[in-house]
């Protein structure tokens, strides 16, 4: 017998029928003899639309209350999942993500899990129940107010979980066929993955590739549990995410994130002590920073440029203006229009000059890169959010393409 742990998404739970058709598919691997622990998310853009109507009563909510506001999303898919599987004749019990003892530091909207006390799920799994539990969510022991784990996070919480079970794999259920080369519904060509080792899919996660979010994998990797992304809405096979895979190409995928803003702080004194200044001031407002470009220094002064998650961009933008006087800068620059794109592939460390040739194919295009990061296995660059769907695709193309046989 397995520990199976499972999670659907909010398309796949987006409606009754489709937590019915849920329901079935965990009672087949209940009743193939599986120990089973579900992960839901909250019902289709059951997130969002708590978020807006937020914004209708509040300007400026806190971080609790937003946290308790959006843990019941989860807490409705959970438990109407829960009765639809006692429908069908097999025992079953959801829990919150705080009943199932998920403890978090107190981050809220961005908490990370500290530790999983799971002796109430092991008791119910031994109870023969299927246990259903919230996802995206938590408890910081030391406020007791619940947490959620930033978007995407159920997939976490489901990793995390089969990581405290000792679970033989974890699936995530969604509304995709696996893994692809790129996007799909910009690349006509791509195609799904059969297998991709953690360490791309840290990086396609890192780099916009939605399928999953990037902490998952994390805890994946760390606690080697195979992950297994796949449809919910079919018995095909998806996408493996495991350690070691058969072929190991120079390029796995191209990834693209249309969700950052470039910030770029002009003319400050090319001296020790600047960026610490800066990006501190931006680390203390709990600023994400992704890239970060420092330009050649002309006549001692310096333009930096660094990129943030959009919702991320009003606070960063007063971060920075506020240590404006303190840098000696000229001023400051915003550009919420912009695209990332990237290469992601573990044999790119055995093949030099990829990222000559990726920035070829751009030039080929007339596509203008306005930053460039690197990591041992992904190149990524900025551009035009305009470009960004030929960018994608002439990558694919170039290093993708299938031969056709
Ligand atoms: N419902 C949450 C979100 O939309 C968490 C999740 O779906 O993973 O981000
Ligand atoms: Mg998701």
């Amino acid at each position: 017998m397995s520990l199976v742990v499972q999670k659907y998404g909010g398309t796949s739970v987006g409606d009754a029928g489709r937590i019915s058709n849920v329901a079935r598919r965990v009672v087949e691997t209940r009743k193939a003899g599986n120990d089973v622990v579900v992960v839901v998310s909250a019902m289709g853009q059951t997130t969002d639309e708590l978020i807006e109507l937020a914004t209708q009563v509040s300007s400026r909510p806190t971080g609790r209350e937003m946290d308790m506001l959006l843990t019941a999303g989860e807490r409705i898919s959970m438990a109407l999942l829960a009765m639809a599987i006692r429908d069908l004749g097999v025992e079953a019990a959801s829990l919150t993500g705080s009943q199932a003892g998920i403890l978090t530091d107190s981050t809220h909207g961005g908490a990370r899990i500290t530790a999983i006390k799971g002796d109430r799920v092991r008791q119910y799994l031994d109870d023969g129940l299927v246990v259903i539990v919230a996802g995206f969510q938590g408890v910081d022991p030391a406020s007791r107010d619940v947490t959620t784990l930033g978007r995407g996070g159920s997939d976490a919480t489901a990793v995390a979980l089969a990581a405290t079970l000792r679970a033989d794999v974890c699936e995530i259920f969604t509304d995709v066929d696996g893994v692809y080369t790129a996007d799909p519904r910009l690349v006509a060509d791509a195609y799904k993955l059969d297998e991709v080792s953690y360490e791309d899919m840290l990086e396609l996660a890192g780099a916009g590739a939605g399928v999953l979010m990037a902490r998952s994998v994390e805890f994946a990797r760390r606690f080697g549990i195979p992950v297994h992304v796949r449809s919910s809405f079919h018995d095909g096979p998806g996408t493996w995410i495991k350690e070691e895979v058969m072929e190991e190409a120079v390029v796995t995928g191209v990834a693209h994130d249309t969700t950052e803003a470039k910030v770029t702080v002009h003319g400050v004194p090319d001296q020790p002590g600047i960026a610490a200044k800066l990006f501190g001031a931006l680390a203390a407002d709990g600023v994400i920073v992704d890239m970060i470009v420092q330009n050649v220094s002309t006549a001692g002064h310096t333009d930096i440029s660094f990129t943030v998650p959009d919702e991320h961009l009003e606070k960063a933008q007063s971060a920075a203006e506020a240590v404006l006087p303190e840098l000696q800068a000229n001023g400051i620059d915003v550009e919420a229009n912009i695209a990332k794109v990237s290469l992601v592939g573990t044999g790119m460390r055995n093949h030099p000059g990829v990222a000559a040739d990726m920035f070829a194919v751009l030039a080929a295009n007339g596509i203008n890169i306005s930053m460039i990061s690197t990591s041992a296995v992904r190149i990524s660059c900025v551009i035009d959010a305009a470009r960004c769907t030929e960018a994608v695709q002439a990558l694919h193309a170039h290093y993708l393409e299938k031969e056709p046989v």
